[in-house]
Order: C-alpha cells, then structure tokens, then sequence
C-alpha cells in the first residue's frame, strides 16, 4: 500500500521508479519502465531529499489546505488584475489544464513562446522518442548529457555502437563525441540530412541560439529535438501553446514595475528562477506545492508529494505516463482558488482529447503530427564576452538541492595564467559581487568558467566574470 509507480520529476526524461514510504520516501528501481529500463541518475537516486515534507502556512502560522487556498483566493481576488500565475511544469496534465482556467489573465509557463514562429511550436513542444536516437547516423549536443540530462548518455552510447558519429557543440570536450566543437566556432558545424540535433528548450533559453538551432537544422533537413527539464514541460508545453501567455523575461519586468504585485506558483519554486530582489518587490507570494520550496511565500499551499498525485505526465518523446497516486488535493485547492470543483476525470478526457490517445499507456508512444516549420531568420551571435561564467543548469539547480559540485571547470591555460596553485581558490567578481571557489581542470573552452551550481552572481546562462588568483 505505501510503494508508488511513479514518475522521477528531475527532468522530462521521464524515467519511471518506485517510491517506497518508509518514514521518508525511498526509491526503488523500475525496471520494467521503457524510458530508462530501470536506470536512475544521481538526482533520481536523491529523492528522499527534494520530497522533504511541507506544511500550509499563512503569514508563517500553520493553517488547513482550505484555510491557505481561501487566503489565497482572497489575496487574488483583493489585487485583481495585478496577479500572475506561473508554473514550468511540474505538475500533472490535469492540474495544469485547471491551472489554465484559473490563469487565464496572465499566465507564465517559463515558455518564451511569444518570441518564437508559431510554426515551430510542435517541434519545440515535443520531441523524438529516444528509439530514434539509437538509430541516428551523426547525432549533434548542444547540451551536455552527462550533467544536463543523464539518462540519455545511454541512448547515445548505444548509437555510437551502432555506428553512429557524435559531435558536441559545447563550451567542454565531451568524452563520447567524436568531434568537439565550441558554441563560438558553430560555422564549421557540418550537418545533413542525416543528422540528429539534440538541443534543450528551457526558461532560461537564449531565444536566438534556440532560433539558430533551429534554422541550422532546416537548413539542412535535418532532425532536430528539445530535451526539456521539468517533470511534464512536454505536457506543459503540448496543453499551453495556443493559450495567450507571458516570458518569464516580462514576468520579471512587470514586477519590477509593480504591476504585478501578487505572484501564485504552482509546484514551482520561483526563487530558482526569478531574482531575489525582484521577489522582495511583491506583495503576496502564493506557492502551492507538493515539496519545500526555498522562496518565502507569504502563503503556502500543501498538498501530497508529485509521486501521490493521480494524474498523467508527458516525457519528452511524448510518452504520456501515468503517475502511481489516488491525491488530488492540487486540484482541490485549485478550485478553491477558482471557486468552483474541478473533477480529475473531466480533465482527464481532455488531456486525453488533447494528446490524441484514448488510453494512457506509457509503452505506446501516441502518433503525434511533426509538422515541418518554415525558414527561421536567427539574428547573428553577439560577440561572447571575454571571460564567462556559464552555467550548466542540471536538476539539481532548477530544483535547489545543493549538490557536492561546489567547484568551477577551468582549463589548464586559465590555471597559468592565472598562476592558481593546486588545491587553491579562484576569485571570480561579477555584477558587484565578489566570491571565491574551488576549481577543476577540465578540457574546457579557453576565458570559460562551467558552474554546475549558483553561486547568487549569475545573470543568465552566460555572465561575463572577472577572474584572478
Ligand atoms: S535523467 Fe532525469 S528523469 Fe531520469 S533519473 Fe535523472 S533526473 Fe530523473
């Protein structure tokens, strides 16, 4: 009774698991599962940590669900056309269509859609399942695999027995690809129609580089797929992309104006993604979540962790999989909020409706329509600055579990240059701030710092840094 078949949340990979409550939740291997037979990654091995136990709260005091979701339908109601609503994806189809209704005013997936041809919306959305990976002739990462999205390092190693040639477009030498080439030099990139490009789609996104990708692969008539890294962005991405909706960028902006003044999060911790300062300039923070978050809210939502939720997730092949739980205390609170019911079962036919399958069977993936999008103008690059801190967003960062990786990747010419002594510190000082850490040689991009980790400097993906001994 207390074992869930789930679904691990620490990117769209989808892999499936047990989930044992033993005291804590424990997490047992499923092997059975088609997306990752069974295999977990560090993150998934780690959460007992990340479904640490969280209690509604209002002003800091304990309250009931109902007692915190009627203070946060009455905060929203009490600032009426200043309240956002923001959530990447965490979360069941089912909730998400809810969240939809409730949202419709100002609605936040993390998605920059706006910004991007309606035409490339399904490409973005959904990608190939992993079979197809295997099977590539010359696959090309403009992630890193091993720190971004693990599980696919077993697909890729699994195409390059089959023959498969593999080249990286990233800021370090890979050790499965067999041509490394740096994001600055992509000109020599060389693609075909039998390429496979594997990038990433994310709030964080660079909307130029992911154009470019996109252009670079039409230009050649080649693949292309967006690995994702919430729980069901695929979902997100599939239920949202015809719903009028706002960039995170403009989230941020509004408020920093103050027209924005009440935020509501739905099992997403918005300290992750949205500066600190600009939080402190709200009113009300509404998180409603199934795991603690690090934001301080004014109020807090609880409910069952993701693995008790019944409901349906989509990875990023489009594999729609069910979670192993019977809870829908989200969507209670979420008709609180709305002031009306929201039945699972109507929500479900609709995101079955939505998916196009009239079952939800994670060992089928459904037949979704892959239509071409036409010819994308990527402005050029700008000019990298001269030394970058660049972060290599992993689930432990978009999640806030500290990982034991508090160190930066620099390669040997910045170690002398710098003169950095072995088992020392590099000083990194940026936008005011100034920090020290431990450093890693790696075979990293000359003037780049790769952080697996926040060190609170970052301005993006990129920042440009100044460094000394
Ligand atoms: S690859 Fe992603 S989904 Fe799979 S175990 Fe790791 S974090 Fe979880």
């Amino acid at each position: 009774m207390n074992v869930y078949s789930t679904i691990c949340p620490g990117c769209n990979f989808g892999c499936g698991l047990y989930i044992r409550e033993n005291g804590k939740p424990e997490v047992d291997f499923r092997k059975s599962s088609p997306a990752n037979a069974g295999k977990l990654c560090r993150f998934g091995m780690s959460l007992s940590r990340l479904y640490a136990p969280v209690k509604s709260t209002v002003d800091g005091k304990e309250t009931s669900l109902e007692e915190a979701a009627k203070e946060a339908a009455r905060r929203i109601s009490a600032g009426k056309g200043s309240a956002a609503f923001l959530s990447f994806g965490n979360t069941t189809c089912e909730e998400l269509l809810a969240f939809q209704k409730v949202a419709e005013s100002y609605l936040c997936t993390g998605a920059n859609f706006e910004a991007l041809p309606k035409d490339a919306y399904q490409t973005l959305s959904v990608g190939i399942p992993y079979s197809e990976i295997e099977a590539a002739k010359h696959i090309v990462l403009f992630i890193d695999p091993y720190e971004q999205y693990p599980l696919i390092v077993r697909r890729l190693l699994s195409a390059r027995k089959k023959g498969a040639k593999i080249t990286s477009v990233w800021w370090k030498d890979l050790p499965l690809a067999d041509e490394n080439i740096r994001p600055a030099d992509v000109s020599k990139l060389q693609l075909t129609k039998d390429s496979l490009v594997i990038a990433d789609f994310h709030p964080l996104s660079d909307i130029e580089q992911v154009k470019s990708v996109l252009s670079l692969a039409k230009n050649a008539g080649a693949k292309i797929t967006f690995l994702k890294p919430f729980a069901n962005s695929t979902g997100a991405y599939l239920l949202s992309k015809d719903a009028k909706q706002k960039s995170l960028a403009q989230l941020v902006e509004d408020i920093n104006k103050g027209t924005i003044k009440t935020l509501f999060c739905l099992e997403s911790d918005p300290s992750e993604l949205i500066p600190a300062e600009t939080l402190g300039k709200l009113t009300n923070l509404i998180i409603q979540t199934g795991q603690a978050v690090t934001a301080k809210a004014n109020v807090v939502i609880a409910h069952e962790p993701l693995y008790r939720k019944k409901g349906t997730l989509v990875n990023n092949e489009g594999r729609a999989q069910a979670l192993g739980g019977t809870g829908t205390g989200g969507l209670d609170a979420l008709g609180i909020i709305a002031g009306t019911k929201f039945e699972f079962n109507s929500l479900h036919e609709s995101v079955k409706k939505a998916l196009g399958i009239s079952a939800v069977d994670e060992f089928t993936i459904p037949g979704y329509d892959r239509p071409a999008y036409g010819a994308i103008q990527a402005s050029s690059k700008p000019a990298e600055a001269k030394t970058a801190l660049v972060s290599v967003y992993n689930p432990f960062m978009w999640y806030g579990l500290p990982d034991d990786n508090d160190f930066v990747e620099v390669n040997l010419n910045m170690v002398k240059a710098l003169k950095l002594l072995k088992g020392g510190y590099i000083k990194i000082k940026s936008n005011g701030s100034s920090l020290e850490k431990r450093f890693k040689v790696s075979p990293v991009q000359d003037n780049v710092l790769l952080a697996g980790r926040k060190f609170g400097v970052e301005k993006g993906i990129s920042t440009p840094v100044e460094v000394s001994r």
